[in-house]
């Protein structure tokens, strides 16, 4: 017998098996409405132009080379990330009180934050929104955290919970760690409006919880990458001490280059140092220095002007499509008279709509229609075509009727 015989079966990834059932489905009318990942009109993965041809340069290049990374990671890049989410004129920044750390996508920015969190602040608890992304909660309790959960989403009136919010946030031990979401909430696609994150700041500058902003999402909300990043723009202008975890994944398209920065605002310059230095003892140990792909194509982009400009249309690009299909669902949803209010499909922002299916409704979605779709409700509004989008109302009236 194997010494690895009681080595017991894991739960699934769900999201990782939707999209294997997907591909070995051989029924014509499939559908992925599963991983969050963008598609075009005619249902394909879109390599950004502006990728492609900062690729093509880099591949004549005959300066460039495969030597390892510093562990923190390149630093052309961190620098720039740090400026797209904070915006180059950031006071923050221009008093050196910024870092960034270049990290194995958004997973590996919120791994390496909560890490550095439990080793060095000692904090015990993290708390994640119901709902939110699975990994939020399995990241925080590998590291060692005790997760609870923040209510965020009425159920009923598929609206924000916010008084729920509040009354959670209120209850939160000093120095817990809160996760938020910095723009585009998955799953729900609610973010919280201005007047609200202002009050949600109130309650953590005087309880003393501490931010940790994820945000995968930047541009995918509105299109703007500078009016995605208000919510982590007002606490850094409130003067909280935080994290974000930046990731590329979705804004470059660059999902499985593992893309990401950690960015680190402080009070003061002086504690900059120290930090880095803890957090590159955990990289070290983790994935030693990170991969440089990625990191080459994101600096160079935001580094050069002219492409900067181009990049910031091919995410207009992507959010702008997201939002007609937004509008034709919901258009035709109504026009069928399928039973239940749509108007949140069309209110929901960023990559996903929290659609209010029940696990029962879903079952139907990808048994008999082969339309696939996370059990919770959530559909990624990025699998919807001019071309899929009536077979995808027609499974989800019949379903719901
Ligand atoms: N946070 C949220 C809310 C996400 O939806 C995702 C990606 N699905 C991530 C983080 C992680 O992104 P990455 O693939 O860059 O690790």
């Amino acid at each position: 017998a194997s010494i690895f015989s009681d080595v017991k079966m894991g739960p699934t990834i769900e999201v990782f098996a939707l999209t294997r059932r997907y591909n070995e489905d051989t029924c014509p009318e499939k559908v992925n409405l599963g991983v969050g990942a963008y598609r075009t009109d005619e249902g394909k993965p879109w390599v950004l132009p502006m990728v492609t041809q900062v690729e093509r340069q880099m591949a004549l290049d005959p300066t460039l080379n495969h030597e390892y990374l510093p562990v923190a990671g390149l630093p052309a890049f961190r620098a720039a990330a740090c400026r797209l989410m904070l915006g180059s004129d950031n006071p923050a920044i221009l008093e050196n009180r910024v870092e960034g750390i270049q990290v194995q996508g958004g997973t590996g920015g919120i791994r390496l934050a909560i890490e550095f969190l439990k080793r060095n602040m000692d904090s015990k608890v993290a708390y994640v929104s119901n709902p939110t992304w699975g990994n939020h909660k399995t990241i925080a309790s590998s590291a060692g955290l005790e997760v609870r959960q923040y209510r965020y989403w009425h159920p009923k009136e598929l609206k924000v919970d916010f008084n729920g919010l509040v009354e959670d946030l209120k209850a939160a031990p000093e120095g817990a760690v809160i996760i938020l979401h910095a723009v585009a909430h998955n799953p729900t696609g609610i973010d919280l409006t201005m007047s609200q994150w202002k009050e949600v700041a109130d309650i953590m500058q005087k309880r003393k919880l501490f931010p940790l902003m994820d945000c995968a999402y930047q541009g995918f909300a509105s299109g703007d990458l500078d009016a995605d990043a208000e919510a982590v723009r007002y606490f850094v202008q409130r003067g909280f001490e935080l994290f974000i975890c930046q990731s590329f994944s979705k804004n470059f398209g660059l999902y499985n280059e593992r893309i990401g920065n950690l960015c680190i605002v402080t009070k003061t310059p002086e504690v900059i140092p120290q930090i880095r230095s803890q957090m590159e003892i955990i990289c070290r140990t983790i994935w030693s220095n990170p991969s440089h792909h990625g990191a080459r194509i994101v600096a160079t982009i935001l580094d050069n002007p002219a492409s900067y400009q181009e990049w910031k249309q091919q995410v207009m690009t992507m959010a702008t499509r997201i939002k007609e299909m937004r509008k034709m669902m919901c258009s035709k949803l109504r026009q069928k008279k399928t039973p239940g209010s749509w108007n949140h499909i069309l209110e929901q922002i960023g990559m996903f709509s929290f659609t209010g299916l029940s696990a029962d409704q879903v079952r139907i979605m990808v048994e008999k229609y082969h339309i696939y779709m996370l059990s919770n409700g959530r559909i990624s509004m990025a699998g919807l075509t001019t071309k899929n989008v009536d077979y995808v109302v027609d499974a989800i009236h019949d379903a719901i009727e």
